[in-house]
């Protein structure tokens, strides 16, 4: 939520006018500007009497007379030069500023040139903004007032609306999904199933190999996706499940991952990059990490995986998980992050493979 620096002033420079006055009789003045006498009438101006047609502007050297006359640095201006030379300029038009204007970010504006060209626009509503407004990630202002009253997308925050998303849709299950993710949205089992191939060779390339084991994919609405996650929380999108099986003569393992239908592909992708860290740290650590190192890593294999595509939704998702207040996911993740600056990938994935929390000092 921001505030809108809005000032609106009116322009400081005070403008005189000079009075003819009547030489009365007997007085001696001399003309400040030709240095003759002065008989009949004359300008007074600070002191100082000029015939009244000597009352000359600096720099256009017209007389100005009885006109209006602005004074700066003990020089004597008629309005028009005043206002080229030194009024403040309108940072829209470039043409002086006389009158009311408004001050936005250190710069000065005409009233009209501002509510034209310069003020913020409510993306919903299309009305200037006043006090209180929201900017989303993707530089959409809104005014505040409709915050609560709009249903914001849950993959990209944007408000979901005609204007701006052009369009959106509730799933069944109740999720909001807005029109420009909707483009993207993972609905289909095989494109779902080559994504997680894809991923996985990702993080493959990059040191994390998953030692070759099948893993099951599921793509599931919320509420199947409740029924297996034992700690389900709202904004959860996926998860792996291990389960082994021993007998006296065989052992068996499975991995099956969960990942909600309908998440728009850059989404999609980080979140199976995700599932896939986790089941690489059942193989690899099957003591079991501590969360905050266990979900930061998975954070941090999907940020990582997610620097193989570019735009602004990817930026997105980036920033998600880079500013994300949560104690296990956020700061799982910048501690992780922090230590793989230190100690590289090779010497993170060491830690994952010997220890079960951060080392010391991360
Ligand atoms: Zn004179
Ligand atoms: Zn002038
Ligand atoms: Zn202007
Ligand atoms: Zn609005
Ligand atoms: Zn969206
Ligand atoms: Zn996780």
């Amino acid at each position: 939520m921001k505030m809108y620096p809005f000032i609106a002033a009116i322009l400081l420079g005070i403008f005189l006018t000079a009075v003819v006055i009547p030489v009365v009789d007997g007085a001696e003045l001399i003309c400040e500007y030709c240095k003759r006498p002065i008989t009949g009438e004359y300008i007074q101006v600070d002191g100082k009497c000029y015939h009244p047609e000597h009352f000359l502007c600096e720099k256009c050297r017209k007389p100005i007379g009885t006109g209006q006359y602005y004074k700066e640095n003990d020089k004597y201006y008629c309005m028009s030069c005043y206002q080229t030379l030194f009024a403040p300029r309108c940072a829209y038009c470039n043409r002086p500023i006389n009158g009311e204007y408004i001050q936005h970010d250190g710069k000065s504006y005409h009233k009209e040139c501002y509510d034209r060209h310069v003020a913020l626009r409510c993306a919903l509503c299309g009305e200037i903004i006043q006090g209180r407004y929201i900017v989303d990630f993707w530089g959409n202002v809104y005014c505040a007032k409709h915050e609560g009253k709009i249903p914001q997308c849950e993959s990209c925050g944007r408000f979901i609306s005609q204007q701006v998303t052009n369009g959106g849709f509730e799933m069944a299950d109740g999720r909001h999904i807005c029109g420009i993710c909707l483009r993207t949205a993972v609905v289909e089992f095989d494109e779902a199933s080559h994504l997680l191939d894809v991923v996985r060779g990702h993080l493959d390339r990059a040191g994390i190999v998953i030692k070759q084991e099948a893993i099951t994919l599921h793509l599931v609405d919320q509420r199947e996706l409740r029924e297996v996650s034992p700690s389900h929380w709202p904004d959860q999108l996926g998860i792996a499940v291990f389960e082994e099986y021993e007998a006296d003569t065989y052992r068996l393992r499975t991995f099956d991952v969960y990942i909600l239908s309908g998440l728009p592909r850059i989404k999609f992708i980080a979140v199976a990059a995700h599932e896939l860290m986790h089941v690489w740290q059942y193989l690899e650590s099957p003591r079991g990490n501590n969360a905050a190192l266990c979900e930061g890593s998975c954070q941090y294999a999907a940020s990582l995986v997610l620097q193989n595509y570019a735009g602004k939704e990817v930026e997105y998702n980036l920033t998600s998980i880079a500013n994300d207040p949560s104690e296990m996911y956020g700061e799982g993740f910048r501690r992780v992050r922090r230590l793989i600056e230190k100690k590289g990938l090779g010497g993170w994935l060491d830690v994952l493979r010997t220890e079960k929390n951060f080392p010391a000092g991360y």
